[in-house]
C-alpha cells in the first residue's frame, strides 16, 4: 500500500532521511520508533507529500506521489493523517469537522455525509459530542474525533505521527483502543509512537529509526526481546 524506495531528503544541509527503502503492505499496521529528530514526523509528512522529498520514490497503492492539483487532493484523501495536535476546526462543530471533507473533496450529500459522520462518531465513542465544538471536549475525545474526520475519506491508509503524546494520561488508552480496533479491522496503518505497549500488542511489523536511517525493520517479538544494533539497544534501554 505504500512503499518508499531510496527516499533521501535534506533540510538545507540536514540529511533527514537517508536511502529509506520500506514497504507497508495491505493491512499491516507498522510502528515507527525512534528518538527525537531521527525522522520519524518528517517521513509520515513525506507520504501524503505535506514535505518534498529531494530523491527517491515514494508510492500509494501502485502509484507514485502526484506533485499538485486534483491528484494531490486525491491523494491526501485516500491517506489519512492524525498528528499529535488535533488539527480541528475550532469553529466547527465535532459533526461538522467530521462532515466537511466527504461534502466537499468526495462530493457527498449532506444527508450522506451526516449519517457516515454519525456513524464514525458512533465508531470512536463520541457520538454524544457531535453538535460540541472541539474546546467542549476532553484531548481524549478531540483526538477520537480527529480519526472520525480522517476516517470520513474512506481513507486507504492512516499515518497517525505521535496521535498520543500531548495527551492527559489518562486519555491515552481511549485513543489507543481506538487504533488497536482500526487495526483489528484491518486498515492499513503507519503508527509513530513512543506506546511500546501498543507496538507489541498491534503492530505486525515496527521500523526503528535512528539519525535518518532504517536501522531495524523487524517484527514486534524480536525488536522487543532481541534488537540487533546497538542504536537500538540503546534507545530501548532508555525507554523501557
Ligand atoms: P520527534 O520524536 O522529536 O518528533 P522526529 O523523529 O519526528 O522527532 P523530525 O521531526 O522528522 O524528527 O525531524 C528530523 C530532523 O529534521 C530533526 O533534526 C529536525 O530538527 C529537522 N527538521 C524537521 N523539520 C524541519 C524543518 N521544517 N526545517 C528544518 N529542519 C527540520
Ligand atoms: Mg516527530
Amino acid at each position: 500500500m505504500i512503499k518508499a524506495t531510496a527516499v533521501n531528503k535534506y533540510f538545507g544541509d540536514l540529511h533527514v532521511l537517508k536511502d529509506i527503502d520500506f514497504e507497508v503492505p495491505r493491512g499491516q499496521v507498522v510502528v515507527v520508533l525512534g528518538p527525537s529528530g531521527s525522522g520519524k514526523s518528517t517521513l509520515c509528512r513525506a507520504i501524503n507529500r505535506l514535505e518534498p522529498i529531494n530523491s527517491g520514490q515514494i508510492e500509494v497503492d501502485g502509484k507514485p506521489l502526484p506533485a499538485e492539483g486534483k491528484a494531490l487532493a486525491a491523494l491526501r484523501a485516500d491517506v489519512g493523517m492524525v498528528f499529535q495536535q488535533f488539527n480541528l476546526f475550532a469553529h466547527k462543530t465535532i459533526l461538522e469537522n467530521v462532515t466537511l471533507g466527504p461534502t466537499k473533496v468526495r462530493r457527498a450529500s449532506a444527508a450522506e455525509a451526516r449519517t457516515l459522520a454519525m456513524e464514525l462518531l458512533e465508531r470512536v465513542g463520541i457520538a454524544n459530542q457531535a453538535e460540541k465544538y472541539p474546546a467542549q471536549l476532553s484531548g481524549g475525545q478531540q483526538q477520537r474525533a480527529a480519526i472520525a474526520r480522517a476516517l470520513a475519506m474512506k481513507p486507504k491508509v492512516m499515518l497517525f505521527d505521535e496521535p498520543t503524546s500531548a495527551l492527559d494520561p489518562e486519555m491515552v488508552q481511549e485513543v489507543l483502543d481506538t487504533m488497536t480496533s482500526l487495526a483489528d479491522e484491518g486498515m492499513t496503518m503507519l503508527v509513530v509512537t513512543h506506546e511500546m505497549g501498543f507496538a507489541r500488542r498491534a503492530a505486525h511489523r515496527v521500523i526503528f529509526m535512528s539519525d535518518g536511517e532504517i536501522v531495524e525493520d523487524t517484527n514486534p517479538n524480536d525488536f522487543f526481546t532481541d534488537p540487533k544494533s546497538e542504536r537500538a539497544k540503546d534507545f530501548l534501554g532508555k525507554i523501557l
